[in-house]
């Protein structure tokens, strides 16, 4: 057997991060190498895994001798920068979570691909990858049916439609050859109450403690098609940036999906 993929954590004191943190501790075909936080938390210097014997602590930077392997990024998006300039110095594949990137942080992953395997995705769900396949095959089979999609989650969440719902109706619309901006209505009120030919339009639910459900509408007259993703746990997206980080290690420079991992 090949020896384990070292993987630095970047966020390890967040929720992502120490989900992260757990599904690492049942792979032995990834090692954590480091588990970074943002300067000056209380985690700094505290065990990892202290009921075990793996010496790891947390840590603000990385130990100079860490220079393969993959960055695991599940931090803000400020801070994205520093954890992409730290991957590109190292030389170390580059896999990010993290959501709220504008164009220029967009921009500089894939100019970092250029030197590093990079996968961004706003989500990791094993699952949402093979629903946009679903849609992308859907949307093209079926050019002139209405198109819709309806996302819910938690009360919470600060942005509405979801980026996943974002995702899936460029997915779509890729595949229809339409420019997605031009189609894409984010919310049915007012003047965009009524439907017009070749749209894409969005539905927000915000109730209780739902993790993250899409629903992909596509119908015609006569007949419709309802493409269904419900999460009902976090930890779905941990194990999927794992799954991500074991399958980029050892690849080319490049810029590469979620969907890569799962069909390739
Ligand atoms: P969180 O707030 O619990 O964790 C973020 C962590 O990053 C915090 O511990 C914070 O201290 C740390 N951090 C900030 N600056 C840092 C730095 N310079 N170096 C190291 N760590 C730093 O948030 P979360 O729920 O863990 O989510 C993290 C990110 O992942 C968010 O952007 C979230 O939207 C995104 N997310 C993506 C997916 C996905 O599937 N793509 C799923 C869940 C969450």
């Amino acid at each position: 057997m090949s020896p384990p993929i070292p993987v630095v954590i970047r966020g390890a004191a967040g929720r992502m991060g120490q989900a992260i943190l757990r599904v690492l501790e049942e792979r032995d075909d990834v090692v954590l190498a480091a588990a970074l936080v943002r300067a000056g938390s209380a985690q700094v210097d505290r065990p990892v895994y202290p009921s075990t014997e793996v010496p790891l602590r947390y840590a603000e930077a990385l130990a100079p001798g860490v220079t393969t392997g993959v960055l695991v990024d599940f931090s803000v998006a400020e801070a994205f920068d520093t954890g992409l300039a730290l991957a590109l110095e190292r030389r170390l594949a580059f896999v990010s979570g993290t959501t709220g990137l504008d164009e220029p942080r967009r921009a500089a992953l894939d100019r970092a691909a250029g030197s590093i395997p990079v996968l961004w995705s706003a989500n990791f769900s094993l699952g949402v990858a093979v629903l946009t396949r679903l849609v992308r095959d859907a949307a093209r089979a079926l050019p002139e049916w209405d198109c819709e999609i309806v996302e819910a989650h938690h009360g919470r969440k600060l942005d509405a439609p979801s980026g996943t719902a974002l995702a899936l109706g460029r997915a779509a619309a890729a595949d229809r050859g339409q420019d997605f901006d031009a189609v894409a209505v984010l919310a049915r009120a007012g003047e965009q109450a009524v439907r017009r030919e070749a749209q894409i339009g969005f539905a927000a639910v915000r109730a209780g403690d739902i993790v993250g459900e899409h629903t992909v509408l596509l119908a015609t007259a006569g007949e419709r098609i309802e493409l269904v993703h419900r999460a009902t746990d976090r930890w779905i997206f941990a194990r999927g940036a794992v799954a991500a980080a074991r399958w980029i290690a050892g690849r080319p420079p490049g810029r590469y999906t979620i969907e890569d991992v799962v069909f390739s």
